[in-house]
This record gives C-alpha cells, structure tokens and sequence, in this order.
C-alpha cells in the first residue's frame, strides 16, 4: 500500500491547524517539504515537547513524506531559540544520516504562518490567495508527520498531546485519547487554580474561547494541541465576548493612522491586504462587494487587532466580517498575476513575541516550567465524526457495537474529502449521532 493511501487510513489530518487531510496535501509533487516547527503562539509548548521526546518518529515522518512528494530538500523550520530541541533534532538527524535540513527562524510572531515560514525559508511570497505548493512548497507540522510515521507502523491517529496551561495546579503536557473531555484535561493538569475560568483552545492569538459554561460539551479532537485556562475576567474573554453589532460599532472609533496595515504579516510580504481600508468601508457603509476582496488574503493572524492598533479596536473581526459576506455572495479574490514583492520594511515590523505576551497581559503565564508529563487513561471518549477540513465522516458503527482502539467508526463519504475516523479506547458505543460517537470501556 503507497504512503497515500496508507494515511488516509490512518486518518491523519494537520494537527496544528484546521485539519486539512494530509492524503490529499501528500497527493502533490513539490521541491520543497517544510515542516513548521515554529511553535509561535504564545505560551504554547506541545512542539516543543515532541522535537525533544520524539525525533526519531518526526525525522522518520519527514523522510517519508519527502520521498512521497519527490521533495528535493526536507527542511525543518524551528525558532533559532529553541536550543534543546534544535539539539535533539540535529543529533537524530546524524544519527540516522536522514537528509533534513534545520532552518532556526528569529523569534517572531507569526513565524508559524505558512506563508511566514515559506517566505522564510524560501524567499518565495506565495501569491495572494493561493498556497504553498504554487511556489514548490508543501508545508505541514510536527505532530502529522509523526502521525505520517505511525501511519506506516498501522497505528492510526487515535491520541493526542495537550499542553494544559494557564491557570492550572500542574501546568503539564497530557497524551489523552481523542474524544477526551476537557474536565478530564483540566483534572489531569491538577485542576483549575482560580474561581472563575475560561479555556483559550489552542494560541492566544487565535484559539477559540471556550466559557466555563461549555466545558461539558467540549471535547478533544485531532486538532487540538494546548489548553490555557484564564481569569474569566481577563482582557481576551471581554475581546472575545464583542458581538458583531459591538465590533462594528466600534470600528467607527478608528482613526485611519494606517498602523494596522503597516503591521500586517500579509501586506509585509507583498499582498495587496490593507485592514485599514476594510475598516473604512464598515465606517462609512460601503457596499461590500469585489473592491473589497483583498479581505478574503486576511489569516486571521490577529496582529492588527491585538497588536497594531492604538485604538483598541478589531480590524481581523472587520476583515472576517467582509470576507464572510463576499463568501455569501460567492466573490472570491482574483490575483492579477503580477509579481508579488515583500515590503522592504518587513524585517522592522515582526512582532516580538514578549511584547505581544506583555499586550495581552499573559506575562504570568511565560515559559511556566512544567510538570512531569502524563499519559491519561480515559473510560470514556465523545469523538466527533467532524475533526478536519471536508465532509463529516460517516458513522460506520451502531450503539451496543463493541469496539477496539484503531477500529475504524466513520469513513470518509464517497468522493469527498475528508477524513477516516477511528476508536481512541477499546469499549463500547453507547450512542452515535451524525456529529459524534460516544465509546465507554468496559463493554468489550
Ligand atoms: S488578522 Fe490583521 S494582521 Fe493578520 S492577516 Fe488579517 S488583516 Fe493582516
Ligand atoms: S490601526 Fe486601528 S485606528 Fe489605525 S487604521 Fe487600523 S483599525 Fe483604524
């Protein structure tokens, strides 16, 4: 069976990000495989526990995928500063004569962008709206390509590691089954230390809020990476909290200095994205239409918002907006074909990460030392059929089924993309919905 198919089987999705399915991203011819190591999300530590306790598996993952796309170069891009982890790569590296290349970023927020990380180590702007591979690139993570590795051992993607963060007993990272309950994350990281809580999921900067209230309903999935729990009255649970009317309301307040655009990471490397412009056409009305579709080139980064702009206001939720109604009226953005050039000032304009930590008043929570890592054994698992980029899977099980770890309990529909889904624990489904499987051990 080829690499392709075997991780289709195994159900490997990008693991850092929105779960695109890595059969389909492994399906491509490219000069250049690039693995983002950049960790760049404040406060987060999940890659970093991996390159340490697990480059035999990453290296082995990076070899695999690289042959399969036909790579001419396998380069591993990770934060210069990241000296324990960079060791531990070269050393696997040599230890198994593996031709992968380590390129060590500058310590920058979004480093970790894909189209960061490619201009980085490529000096290639991807054209606006497209992606990597129209410049020769495929660009995936850490934890897929140990997942690419234990495709071909047959192990599916059936655990994950968290980062449990922030306001917790014992900060630490967890491996716990997919479809793991948040509780049960919050419990093995010694339990909350504060009253009143929320759960950044995932990064700062652009993980989603998850309220106290929530918590029951919410449950691990292949993407998952990191937990940070803060005061439920901190400045990002109010950012995150505005509604839509609150949020246009106050783009009025914005005062057109243009310093969201000059900070910008996708203007800097040369797409015609101009927040600033964005917040105008909310300010003043402006129809939304085709003149606005540079909105649809935004990453939702955060950098304008959290970072650039004096007046506290949100230009990624404005760009959000209007990309969100071009999608309606199914406008999409057309390159013009020309060159696309980075801005000569982009070296000036990187975000040092201590100063966004400090702007989003985390400081307390930087480089907390860690507890001894755990792996969690759960008696019962929710998984959801929807964990990636495509169609939800299709439950292949009923309730009463009994189950093993690795079975697969949703396939992929015929002709779409998506993604197969497996048991996280050997047990019993004890009930299946088009959204979600729940398994409890001790049936089988
Ligand atoms: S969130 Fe803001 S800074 Fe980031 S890409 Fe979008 S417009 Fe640019
Ligand atoms: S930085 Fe803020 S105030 Fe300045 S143009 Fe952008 S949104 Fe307006």
């Amino acid at each position: 069976m080829d690499l392709v198919e075997l991780v289709r089987k195994a159900g490997v999705v990008g693991a850092g990000g929105a779960g695109f399915p890595t059969h389909v991203k492994l399906n491509a011819e490219a000069e250049y495989l690039i693995i983002n190591a950049a960790e760049c999300e404040p406060l987060l530590q999940t890659d970093q526990f991996l390159m340490r306790e697990r480059p035999a598996e990453l290296i082995g993952g990076i070899l695999l995928a690289s042959a399969q796309i036909k790579a001419e170069k396998a380069v591993i891009a990770v934060k210069g500063k990241y000296g324990r982890e960079i060791a531990a790569l070269r050393d696997t590296i040599a230890r198994m004569d593996a031709p992968v290349e380590i390129f060590e970023l500058q310590n920058f927020y979004p480093a970790g962008d894909e189209q960061m990380t490619v201009y980085e180590v490529t000096g290639r702007s991807v054209p606006p709206g497209g992606i990597p591979l129209n410049v020769g690139c495929v660009v995936s993570n850490v934890a897929t390509m140990i997942n690419v590795f234990e495709a071909t051992q047959d192990i599916p993607v059936t655990e994950k590691y968290v980062s449990v963060l922030g306001d917790v007993n014992e900060p630490r990272v967890i491996k716990v089954p997919v479809g793991t309950s948040f509780e049960e994350c919050l419990a093995a990281a010694g339990g909350v230390s504060i009253p009143k809580f929320c759960i950044i999921r995932g990064g700062p900067m652009m993980g989603g809020m998850v309220h106290e209230h929530e918590l029951a309903d919410m449950y691990i999935t292949k993407t998952d990476g990191a937990l940070i729990v803060i005061p439920a009255d901190h400045y990002l649970v109010e950012r995150a909290d505005e509604t839509e009317i609150q949020m246009l309301n106050r783009a009025r307040a914005c005062i057109s200095c243009g310093y969201c655009t000059d900070q910008c990471p996708r203007y800097l490397i040369g797409h015609p994205l101009h927040p600033h412009k964005m917040m105008q056409a909310v300010k003043y009305a402006k129809e939304i239409d085709e003149s606005l579709s540079e909105a649809l080139l935004c990453c939702a980064c955060g950098v304008c918002e959290m970072y650039a702009c004096p007046m506290g206001i949100s230009p990624r939720q404005v760009n959000l907006y209007i990309a969100g109604k071009l999608r309606e009226k199914g406008i999409r953005y057309q390159h013009d074909g020309s060159e696309v050039i980075a801005r000569e000032n982009r070296e000036m304009r990187k975000v040092p990460p201590h100063r966004l930590i400090s702007r989003l008043d985390l400081g307390s929570y930087d480089h907390q030392p860690l507890k001894e890592f755990r792996d969690v054994a759960i008696d019962k698992v929710t998984v959801s059929l929807w964990q990636h980029i495509g169609a939800p899977s299709e439950a292949a099980v009923k309730v009463g089924d009994a189950v093993v770890r690795g079975q697969v309990i949703g396939n992929i529909p015929e002709g779409k993309l998506g993604s197969t889904i497996h048991a996280s624990i050997d047990g019993q489904v004890v009930a299946v919905n088009e959204s979600q499987v729940v398994i409890a051990r001790g049936h089988a």
